[in-house]
Parts: C-alpha cells; sequence; structure tokens
C-alpha cells in the first residue's frame, strides 16, 4: 500500500524547490535539450537517458515531477507519462508481447483497448481472448501455453464489471504472465492494484488525475525494471510522450484530486439515492450499490466508486427518451468524464449512425459523470427532465 502520506506527496514529494528559486509551483521547463557540461557528463547522461536530462523525448525535469508523484499515488516503485491514456495502454501491451503469443483480456474494456488487440496487434501475429472476467474460472480456462500479458479493467466504465485482482494475480504469476490494469474508473484515491499484486497500473489521466477537462495524457505505474524496460522500448520508439507544459498542468490538477474525487463519490451517492426511489428509473449501475452484482468484491477491492454510474431509465418510446435527453440542461451531453463539470452519455446518441450498426445497449441507458456542482442543483435538471418521460 502507500508508503507516503497523500499529503506529503501532493505537496512535497519531487519538487526541489532550491533548484528553481524557492518558487511554490514547479517551472515548466520547456526545452527540448538539455546542454553537456564536459565529455565525462555526456557519457554518463547517454549511459542512463532514463536518469539524465539529454532530451525531453526522454526525460524532462517537469514531466519527471509529476513521475515521482503518480508512482508513489499508486504505491509502485516508478512511473512513466505518456501523451495519452491509449498511448500508455499501447506501451504496456506491446511491450509484453511478441509474434505468436496471446492476450487474455476481460470481455469489454475501453473501446481503443479492444481496438489495439482486434486490429492492430494481430497484424503482428499477437492473438486474444476476451473472456468475462467476473469468474476467474473464465480466465483460468482461457489461458494458453502462448498467453504473456492479462489485461484487466476493473471496474470497467459502463457496467462497472470487477475482476479479482489477488486471484488474477496469484493465477497469472504462477504462469509467468504480466497482468495489466486500466484503473481509471477507480483512480489512486479508491484502488491500488500493484497492492494486490498487479504488475503494471496504466490510467487515463485525461479523466480524474488532470481532473479540469483540458489535457489528454496517460499514465504507467510499474516496477523500476518494467519501467526501464518500457521507457528504452515503447516510450523512447513509440514517441508518445507528454509535453512539460502538460505535465505542469497536470501536476497542478493533483493538487486536488483527493478533494474532487471525494466529492464527486458523495454527490454520486446523493443522487444516486434519489434516483432509485424514482419510478421511471429501471436499474441502477454503481460499483457500491446494493443490486450490483459484485458489491462484496468491489468493497474489498475499493475504498470508494467516485462519480460515474449508468442508469437504465423506463420508456418505450424513442422520441420521449430523445426528448428527456434533451430537457437536462446542467449536465453536458458529452464522452469522458473526471473533470469539475457533471456530463450524461446518452446510449441512444449512439443508435441510427449512418454506416455504424445500433450497440447492444438499450437506448434507454444512459450514463452520468457526477462533477464537483451542487448535487441538488444537479438532482433538480433530473427530476424536471424525468417530467413526462
Ligand atoms: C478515456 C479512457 C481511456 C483512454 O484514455 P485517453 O486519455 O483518452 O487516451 C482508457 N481507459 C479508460 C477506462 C478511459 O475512460
Amino acid at each position: 500500500m502507500q508508503k507516503l502520506d497523500l499529503s506529503d506527496i501532493l505537496t512535497h514529494l519531487g519538487e526541489e524547490r532550491s533548484e528553481y528559486f524557492n518558487a511554490v509551483s514547479p517551472p515548466v521547463m520547456q526545452s527540448s535539450n538539455f546542454v553537456f557540461p564536459d565529455l565525462a557528463y555526456f557519457r554518463r547522461a547517454f549511459s542512463d537517458e532514463l536518469q539524465h536530462h539529454v532530451y525531453t523525448r526522454g526525460n524532462n525535469p517537469t514531466v519527471e515531477i509529476l513521475r515521482k508523484k503518480l508512482a508513489a499515488l499508486e504505491g509502485t516503485e516508478d512511473a512513466l507519462v505518456f501523451s495519452s491514456g491509449a498511448g500508455a495502454i499501447a506501451a504496456a501491451v506491446i511491450g509484453n508481447v511478441a509474434a505468436g503469443d496471446h492476450v487474455v483480456c476481460q470481455r469489454a474494456p475501453y473501446s481503443w483497448t479492444t481496438a489495439l488487440l482486434k486490429k492492430l496487434l494481430t497484424r503482428f501475429g499477437v492473438s486474444h481472448t476476451f473472456v468475462d472476467g467476473t469468474d476467474i474460472e473464465n480466465i483460468k480456462a482461457a489461458i494458453q501455453e502462448n498467453t504473456k500479458v492479462l489485461y484487466l479493467e476493473s471496474p470497467n466504465t459502463l457496467t462497472f464489471e470487477c475482476q479479482d485482482l489477488a486471484a488474477c494475480a496469484d493465477l497469472a504469476r504462477a504462469h509467468g504472465i504480466v497482468t495489466i490494469i486500466d484503473n481509471s474508473y477507480a483512480s489512486p484515491i479508491f484502488q491500488n492494484p500493484a497492492a494486490f499484486g498487479i504488475d503494471i497500473v496504466v490510467h487515463s489521466g485525461t479523466k480524474y488525475l488532470n481532473g479540469h477537462s483540458d489535457v489528454v495524457v496517460g499514465v504507467l505505474c510499474s516496477s523500476k525494471e518494467m519501467v526501464r524496460k518500457l521507457f528504452e522500448s515503447e516510450l523512447m520508439t513509440l514517441g508518445g510522450v507528454l509535453g512539460p507544459h502538460d505535465a505542469a498542468l497536470v501536476i497542478r490538477g493533483l493538487r486536488t484530486l483527493p478533494l474532487r474525487v471525494q466529492r464527486s463519490d458523495e454527490s454520486a451517492q446523493a443522487i444516486i439515492a434519489k434516483l432509485e426511489k424514482h419510478p421511471k428509473v429501471a436499474k441502477i449501475w454503481y460499483p457500491f450499490h446494493e443490486s450490483f452484482p459484485q458489491l462484496a468484491l468491489a468493497r474489498k477491492q475499493m475504498r470508494g466508486c467516485g462519480g460515474l454510474f449508468s442508469v437504465i431509465f423506463k420508456s418505450d418510446s424513442f422520441e420521449q427518451m430523445e426528448a428527456f435527453v434533451h430537457r437536462i440542461q446542467r449536465f453536458l451531453m458529452a464522452v469522458s468524464w473526471g473533470g469539475h463539470e457533471s456530463l450524461m452519455m446518452p446510449t441512444i446518441g449512439f443508435y441510427n449512425i449512418p454506416g455504424r450498426e445500433n450497440p447492444p445497449i438499450p437506448w434507454t441507458f444512459v450514463r452520468f459523470y457526477i462533477g464537483l456542482e451542487d448535487p441538488d442543483w444537479l438532482w433538480e435538471d433530473i427530476e424536471q427532465a424525468l417530467e413526462g418521460l
């Protein structure tokens, strides 16, 4: 678990203030390259680019502060950051497979993770099996001689299916398989998968970690050895790195991470408590809701859930459902989540798109994200919109 106090991580860790005029906020080290004062330093720097400042694709001082804080938040030895969550996910998977290998993946990960396995890696001879990861037996049954990676997303971000992290880590270790988890939903405040033995923890830092809906960023936390391996191969060759300016924005975002996720969590619970009593609500999906099929496991692995949940409304008219969605004004209709602003993503918006099949999810399904606004003000909006559904 976390060795350092959260306050220490967010206020002190990595901040060498005497190196930059005792400024409270770290400078944006907007430089692509760094000077070698002499040849001895030149040679030392090139012997280890991860530990020295040579070139910003590899190592930048502002980015380094962010990496230290993220590793400490997840309780891992080191961390890397990427220009998107998708970049971090791709680096974690690609860095641990070769042609002829096989990946076992829980059945409904983030859409571009599915695309990575189905579209990109199959072109390079890496096969995969998607499994219902709610039962460890399914994962066990899917493991082959050539399985090298077990990819988890617990909870995932539509129906919040969970996997038993300790059981997955034990199973994988016994077979020499690397475990990767997308921990974006819980954030490091509510779940630390490394404590259960998971090897690599990835995040879309675009969501809670940055938290202000103004940066796209990916995070990868792991052992020193794994971080070095992925730094020297995927990070340096694919080059999807985060710039120093964006890194400074994410450091800014982290300062308030515990406050923001706690607020989202409490407000989401307050709104769910009202929704569950409403006659037009058929089902609520939220890992800590009493109707959640994996409630005990969710409570065992997480300290909280945060602001993301889904609802199935009662409606038998497509047009009335569309009108309901349009009556909601205070929630912004948008993808993503984890920022200051409350959002809704209605499945009905994925229906009737030219050239695309309708999704397998009912059009009465809406995913909500509760941001930092007053929960009563948000509930008023849902309540008025529900009139006439
Ligand atoms: C958004 C998201 C991603 C992708 O992250 P980007 O920063 O958009 O590349 C990956 N996993 C989950 C669970 C996400 O919500």
